[in-house]
């Protein structure tokens, strides 16, 4: 498979440290409000990524982290934190409003089709985790107290520039203008690993450190989640492109101090989905939200076949017309597919040889559009309907469109049908569950829901029904 890396900015042959394993790690969501569809182009992206891994043969283990604390907008400590305005925009606690919006975000997830990541994990569980490795960059002299926080020293790196071709002037881009600098700091690129001296006086969530009550910093929590699930050394991190600098460039800076070699192989960034003003925002204008797009009307997986037809390393602008031809272009070819008859057996041998045809194109930096392309060669090919049917279920396991799912309305599962898939949810619920991972298990909670099933917990066990 071949892999744009960031990192070298080639295209490379993927080749991970261990043969057959990918170690896989996402930046999760800051959750203090719902996900924009532009976020969502984001985790769409490194979905089919990791299926298409997977579709490739390796056995992919991919963690996420996700964001409930300490995200401010600048280290000076001047930007909003924010978590504590989403908390105080809905008057709730900071933690009703994580658990309200990483909910929403997983049910947004199970609309668009997006696989649950094998280990999510707030950041509010890793406390100790993230004061061990301030503690060992303090001992090994990366670090620095200042003005009552902890700071990275960044002058005691070799190299600081990672991502080959920033300047100076690109790395001024994290910096917001009416944010005043830090003068705690010692050079213009250290950042905050640990906050004591916080001018949110109203911080909901503190805990005790070996310099005081405080918070952390944004970056330390990638760093440090992935290596708790995923080791030293990773194959591949992904996020969108605006968490290169700093987020990206300081999890490596502190990575690498810490672990004192090479950390993360390859780096895969998504490029922006804008809206027709330019950048996607939150608060400005219309908030594009998949509840939104399902409230006039588009299937989310019309915005899923929306987002694999163009490339995840351009800019990609969004506007209703353009999504309305994709959910047009989306339901024919599903149509087309439903058509095809059930007939003959598989040609086992035909299937295969379409896989390694999908399998070396779209293996190509994950070229989506192409894919796409090859399910209509599919269509035309010279093979029996049976054998036609196989080839796209193989494909739809990557592309992520339910071609073969007959629409809810139209033909409703048989009774039992999806009874192994439902039970087989419920049993990994209930292990996150018993693992205290209560993200996840949320999450299938609402990936079930998504599938119009509702969960009841009972004295003697989980039920469900069909909504
Ligand atoms: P956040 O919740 O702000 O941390 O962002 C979640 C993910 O969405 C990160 O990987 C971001 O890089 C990515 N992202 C933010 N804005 C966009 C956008 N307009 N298009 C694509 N991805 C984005
Ligand atoms: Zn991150």
């Amino acid at each position: 498979m071949q892999i744009f890396n960031t990192l070298t900015r080639k295209k490379e042959e993927f080749v991970p440290n261990e043969p057959g394993k990918v170690k896989m790690y996402t930046c999760g969501p800051t959750v203090y409000h719902f996900a924009h569809i532009g976020n969502l182009r984001s985790y769409i992206c490194e979905d089919v990524l990791e299926k298409l891994l997977r579709f490739s043969g390796y056995d992919v283990k991919r963690v996420m982290n996700i964001t409930d604390v300490g995200h401010l907008s600048s280290d000076a400590d001047t930007g909003e934190d924010k978590m504590l305005s989403g908390a105080k925009r809905e008057h709730k606690s900071v933690m009703e409003i994580a658990k309200y919006y990483t909910d929403a975000f997983f049910s947004d997830f199970a609309k668009l089709n997006i696989k649950m990541p094998d280990v999510v994990e707030p950041a509010t569980n890793c406390i100790p985790e993230f004061i061990h490795m301030i503690e060992v960059l303090l001992e090994k002299g990366y670090a620095y107290k200042a003005g009552e926080n902890i700071y990275f020293d960044t002058s005691k790196l070799d190299k600081y520039y990672v991502f080959g071709n920033m300047s100076e002037e690109d790395l001024q881009v994290g910096v917001r203008e009416d944010v005043t600098e830090d003068t705690n700091k010692r050079n213009k690129n250290d950042f905050v690993l640990w906050f004591t001296k916080s001018k949110f006086e109203d911080q909901a969530l503190k805990w005790p450190s070996p310099w005081g009550v405080g918070y952390p910093g944004w970056h330390i929590e990638c760093s440090c989640i992935s290596m708790k699930h995923l080791g030293e050394r990773m194959d591949i991190h992904c996020g969108g492109i605006d968490n290169m600098f700093p987020h990206h460039t300081n999890e490596i800076a502190q990575s690498e101090a810490f672990v004192g070699h090479k950390w993360c192989n390859y780096w895969f960034h998504v490029h922006h989905l804008n809206d027709e003003t330019g950048k996607m925002s939150k608060s400005k204008g219309e908030f594009l939200t998949v509840s939104l797009l399902e409230e006039k009307g588009y299937d989310p997986i019309a915005y899923r076949f929306f987002v694999l037809q163009s490339h995840y390393r351009k800019p990609l602008t969004f506007s209703y017309e353009a999504l309305g031809q994709a959910a047009d272009t989306y339901k024919k070819l599903k149509d087309r597919v439903l058509r095809i008859p059930e007939e003959g057996s598989i040609d086992e041998a035909a299937v295969k040889e379409w896989h390694d045809k999908f399998a070396e194109i779209v293996g190509n930096d994950v070229n989506t559009a192409m894919g796409i392309t090859l399910l209509y060669d599919v269509l035309k090919a010279d093979v029996n309907g049976a054998t036609k049917r196989a080839i796209i279920a193989d494909y739809d396991t990557v592309l992520g469109l339910r071609l073969l799912t007959e629409a809810a309305a139209e033909a409703p599962a048989a009774e039992g049908e999806d009874v192994a898939e439902i039970e087989a949810l419920i049993a990994e619920r209930t292990a996150a569950k018993k693992a205290k991972d209560f993200a996840k298990a949320d999450a299938i909670r609402d990936q079930l829901l998504g599938m119009g099933i509702v969960l009841e917990d009972t004295r003697e066990g989980v039920k469900w029904k069909r909504a």
